[in-house]
């Protein structure tokens, strides 16, 4: 028998979805993904399982960490009968309907499975430089973050000076929030001017504790426990140097997890994220929904993505309905 739904991905949009999908009797299947490296840490649980502390999400008024948050989400995933499932989905063909899913549970165990409808929720996986040092000290909550919006209020980085990779918008952002508690903020740029547009530039650049360093790249971080420094080589002279910061923050782009889909038809933006119908997590695809960072260029939060997984199970609840499988 096809299952109704099946869910891919174990973020807070997938929970959500499972949540809804669950209490609407959908029996859902939850493919919670096996944990790996890529060289980017990927753990069931997604992104969230690589924040220390979460403390702008709306129901914990004294925070909580990534992990016990994901944890408690599937729990209640769980507690309305949803199904988990410890694997991979590397395949899918939507070409017709039963969808044929086809899952590796990581000791090279594969099946196919067949779904109804299909809720990928599947994330999006940030950029790292790829020092091993760097993947370490991120991995341990050692002062390496590719996310100023969740960790850069920490008292850890308050009143130290910080560095964010990247001349991007979003390493402006992070780098203008971070000018709030490090003594002083260094953007680390590999050329000698930023891609950010010239409003965010301006923003961070009339900081008194806000510097960029140009045609600079990290070629290593230093620190056992917690950063202490880096090391910065200029990309025209190759001369190295150390600044001593206590915190790394990189945001040097996002790539959306959609590998498992390029066999298909779905149709993606010209960022490689999945494209929604307007305001729904319908894709092109009937029956094929999309939720949260997979299908989000632009917010990336674990509260819209909460919420793009609450819409897509709904969406998903109604096009069974209408289909007569609900
Ligand atoms: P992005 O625009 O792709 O910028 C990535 C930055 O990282 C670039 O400056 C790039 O350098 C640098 N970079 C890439 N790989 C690197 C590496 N291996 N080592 C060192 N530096 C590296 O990504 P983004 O800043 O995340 O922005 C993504 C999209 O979201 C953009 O369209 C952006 O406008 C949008 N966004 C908008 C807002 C806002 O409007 N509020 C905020 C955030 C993001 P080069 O410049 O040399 O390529």
């Amino acid at each position: 028998m096809p299952h109704k739904l099946v869910i891919i991905g174990s973020g807070p949009a997938g929970w959500t979805a499972a949540i809804y999908a669950a209490r609407a009797q959908l029996d859902p299947v939850v493919y919670i993904g096996v944990p790996k490296q890529t060289p980017s840490i990927v753990l069931p649980g997604g992104q969230l399982m690589l924040t220390t502390e979460v403390e702008n999400y709306p129901g914990f008024p004294h925070g909580v960490t990534g992990p016990e948050m994901m944890s408690m989400f599937q729990q209640q995933a769980e507690r309305f009968g949803t199904k988990v499932i410890s694997a991979d989905i590397t395949n899918c063909d939507f070409t017709k309907r039963p969808f044929k899913l086809t899952t590796d549970d990581g000791n090279g165990k594969a099946e196919t499975i067949e779904a109804h409808s299909v809720i990928i929720a599947t994330g999006a996986v940030a950029n790292w430089i790829g020092l091993e040092n760097e993947m370490r000290l991120a991995r341990q909550g050692g002062g390496v973050s590719a996310c100023a919006v969740c960790d850069g209020a920490l008292p850890s980085f308050r009143n130290q000076p910080l560095a964010v990779v990247g001349g991007g918008d979003t390493a402006l952002e992070e780098a203008t929030y971070l000018t709030k508690f490090g003594s002083m903020v260094y953007i680390i740029h590999r050329r000698d001017s930023l891609r950010a547009s010239k409003v965010m530039q301006q923003r961070f650049l009339e900081k008194p504790n806000a510097k960029v360093l140009w045609n600079k790249v990290v070629v290593d971080v230093l620190g056992q426990d917690f950063i202490e420094g880096i090391t910065l080589e200029d990309t025209a002279t190759k001369e190295r140097s150390r600044l001593d910061v206590r915190g790394l923050f990189v945001a040097i782009g996002h790539t959306p997890a959609t590998g498992f889909l390029k066999n298909t038809a779905l149709k993606f933006d010209d960022k490689g994220y999945i494209d929604l119908e307007h305001r729904h997590s319908a894709t092109n695809i009937e029956g094929v929904f999309a939720a949260g960072d997979v299908a989000d260029a632009e917010y990336r939060q674990a509260i819209t993505a909460a919420g793009m997984g609450c819409q897509a199970a709904l969406d998903a609840e109604r096009w069974l309905g209408r289909m007569g499988l609900a």
